[in-house]
């Protein structure tokens, strides 16, 4: 690490392993680093906007991203400008760029996803379609994506390709909506020759985005164009996806990864070392295999800030590797239940904000948004109704009746049940 660049790149991968994938490629990926002087990192933000967002979201993660590595506290500042484009020449693509068969490494575990992966990236429209690969969080699913996307692209220039996000897709849908834009937002896709999305189970009880969904899969199915989808269950156990969406998406050829096995595990850690040039001796590459079963993205994180260490004179050793270990058990902790990321669960679920379920605005949609919030409060946190009360700003009957409410629609409405017990269940991980 001998660059102001090279810690930077440490604290994007700090971050990416801390936040959504989504919000990180939103706001911290183009952040640029400027220089360090007395203690104090310059960071550079494309717009007032970002700089407002990241200053007033992320600022603490990223302190905590320059500590880890430094090993001492830093300050930022965020200044705003024009991108140099010395270091970012592939912004956009880089990730793309580094997710390929090659390193790829396949075990018992995703051997068939990868074959699978291999088959449609050699005939796309014509061997799987469509192809869904799902799996855990941290698995490799985006890799794979990625690296159909590289090889379709090497080998089919001429193909139309379009990747986005289930999430990014929703938004385009909804900003499409706002802005009477639908019929650019169905050029941009209907003329796709293939179509990833990444984490389709986003779309799942979201109306308009899955009517926008069904139709473009239905238009590109049609004409043999080839659609590859992942997501983070099998789409007949996303309860709150359209029953039609499920159905298409079981034509095709659904093929799962699982956890790694042990050996798995250590060449995919050789693999992450040797990308780097780094040499991890054998004994500190088993005790991390062991240690750390269920998340690739972890074992990654473990040898990045090996890497880091290395840099700055620190020899990778099991002690060092273990209190690494330790802190990525306690990060994987589930979250505390809290009021707030009910409602901000219950909000995204709604399309509603959360300052409007803790509003007094009665619109039919606010309403039922906060009488599910409520109602979910009561079901996972065990907090008394007073207090839930209080933090919708409402007095104890009003919450009694939202629930009585909630209870009486979940009897008579299945398709609510099957919402309900999908927020649920991103809210508490069960
Ligand atoms: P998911 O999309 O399933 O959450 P990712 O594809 O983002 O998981 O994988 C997480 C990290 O683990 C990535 O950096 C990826 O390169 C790495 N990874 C996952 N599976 C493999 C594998 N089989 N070989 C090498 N790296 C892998
Ligand atoms: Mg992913």
């Amino acid at each position: 690490m001998n660059s102001f660049y090279d810690v930077w790149e440490g604290v994007c991968d700090y971050c990416r392993n801390s936040i959504h994938e989504v919000a990180y490629n939103t706001w911290i990926k183009s952040l640029e680093p400027v220089d360090f002087q007395n203690n104090t990192a310059i960071i550079r933000s494309l717009s007032d906007y970002q700089k407002l967002i990241v200053e007033s979201h992320y600022s603490d993660l990223l302190k905590k991203g320059f500590e880890e590595i430094f090993g001492f506290p830093v300050e930022l500042t965020i200044i705003v400008g024009e991108s140099v484009p010395k270091h970012r020449q592939n912004d956009g693509d880089d990730v793309t760029a580094k997710y390929t068969f090659d390193n790829f490494v396949v075990g018992s575990s995703n051997k068939f996803a990868h074959a699978a992966s291999l088959a449609v990236a050699d005939n796309p429209g014509h061997a799987y379609n469509p192809l869904v690969i799902y799996g855990n969080p941290g698995l490799g699913k985006t890799h794979l994506l990625n690296a159909i996307r590289n090889e379709i692209h090497r080998k089919f220039p001429e193909k139309s390709i379009v990747y986005t996000q289930g999430e990014s897709f929703m938004n385009e849908i909804l900003e499409a909506i706002n802005n009477v834009g639908t019929v650019d937002f169905r050029e941009k896709y209907r003329k796709a020759d293939v179509l990833f999305i990444d984490d389709i189970q986003f779309i799942a009880g979201k109306e308009a985005t899955q009517i926008e969904f069904f139709n473009t899969f239905e238009a590109l199915y049609r004409e043999n164009k080839q659609i590859i989808v992942t997501s983070d269950r099998l789409p007949k156990d996303i309860k709150s996806l359209d029953e039609r969406i499920q159905g298409r998406l079981e034509m095709g050829l659904m093929a799962d990864i699982q956890q790694p096995d042990f050996e798995t595990r250590v060449l995919i850690i050789r693999g992450k070392a040797k990308a780097l040039n780094f040499d991890i001796p054998d004994v500190v590459v088993q005790y991390i295999a062991n240690q750390l079963k269920n998340n690739i993205r972890q074992l990654e994180g473990v040898v990045n800030k090996l890497y880091a260490y290395h840099n700055f004179g620190e020899e990778p050793t099991l002690a060092g590797a273990g209190n690494l270990i330790n802190e990525v058990k306690k990060d994987d902790m589930p979250e505390p239940v809290t009021v707030e990321r009910i409602i901000s669960c219950v909000g995204s679920a709604y399309d509603v904000t959360p300052a409007d379920i803790c509003s007094n605005k009665q619109n039919a949609e606010i309403a039922y948004a906060r009488h599910i919030a409520i109602y979910i409060a009561r079901e996972v946190t065990g907090i008394s109704l007073k207090t839930i009360g209080k933090s919708f700003g409402r007095n104890h009957s009003t919450v009694s009746a939202s629930i009585k409410k909630i209870e009486s629609d979940l009897k008579k409405n299945s398709r609510l049940r099957a919402t309900v017990d999908d927020i649920i269940k991103n809210i508490t991980g069960k």
